[in-house]
């Protein structure tokens, strides 16, 4: 898909830069130009800090971000490395960063760059409603950030809200019927989590591992901040298809 051109040699650590367009629609596009970047992005092997940084940036599209992935030519002038220049400047000209720019290594400024990139995008993210599901766990965007999450079909669900749930479907009129099977209410992400007759045992053992710490019911973002593993086990053990089926 990417061609890397004859006589450059890709940085091992990457390059990239985020661009946001804040009117509007919440895109971001993340340049590099290194090779090796991109191959790693692909390695699911890989796990080191920059990658992941990049994935969780990539994973936001989840969540109704428009994230698209660029190479442009190293050290040609390009307007992409050149962006990442000019926005690396203004991440050093504002707030509490003094020292020069040419005095901190690149990998600093991008760092930098992130946090401020991240501030915007927590504005963004704080006005929005329309993520609202996803919010109650990450009210704080930098938090979502650090988080490694391995984002399946299940768990994506319920921190949208959007998928396979019925509450969801009838929202958009794919299916009239919003009670959950087991008959104790709507099948919303909170009755799965907390209240589901069928899911019982399965949340008992959530409720269990929660309790060595903490009382039974915490909050939604508790359970994804501070039981990560068990809560993602609870929900990525779930059957949908089962737990709709007639
Ligand atoms: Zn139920």
């Amino acid at each position: 898909m990417y061609k890397q051109s004859s006589g450059t040699t890709g940085d091992t650590e990457g390059t990239r830069s985020i661009k946001q367009h804040t009117n509007g629609r919440q895109k971001a596009t993340i340049y590099t130009d290194s090779q090796t970047t991109l191959s790693m992005l692909q390695n699911s092997k890989i796990h080191t800090n920059i990658i992941e940084d990049i994935r969780q940036w990539y994973e936001m599209k989840k969540a109704g971000w428009q994230i698209a992935l660029r190479w442009v030519k190293a050290h040609t002038g390009t307007r992409g490395n050149e962006m990442v220049d000019t926005l690396a400047k203004k991440a050093t000209t504002n707030g509490a960063i003094t020292e020069s720019y040419a005095k901190i290594p690149k990998r600093a400024v991008l760092r930098q760059l992130e946090e401020v990139s991240a501030r915007k995008w927590q504005r963004s993210w704080t006005q929005t409603t329309k993520d609202s599901t996803t919010k109650e766990y990450f009210p704080d965007i930098e938090v979502r950030l650090k988080m490694k999450l391995k984002l399946t079909g299940n768990l994506s669900t319920i921190l949208t809200g959007h998928g396979n749930i019925k509450a969801y479907l009838h929202r958009f009129n794919i299916s009239g019927e919003q009670t959950c099977p087991c008959g104790e209410g709507d099948q919303t992400t909170d009755h799965i989590i907390y209240d589901c007759a069928a899911l019982k045992e399965e949340r008992d053992r959530l409720r269990a591992a929660v309790n060595k710490t903490e009382d039974w019911p915490t909050s939604k973002r508790n359970l994804l901040q501070r039981h990560y593993k068990e809560f993602s086990k609870f929900i990525n053990s779930i059957s949908f298809e089962e737990l709709n089926a007639e």
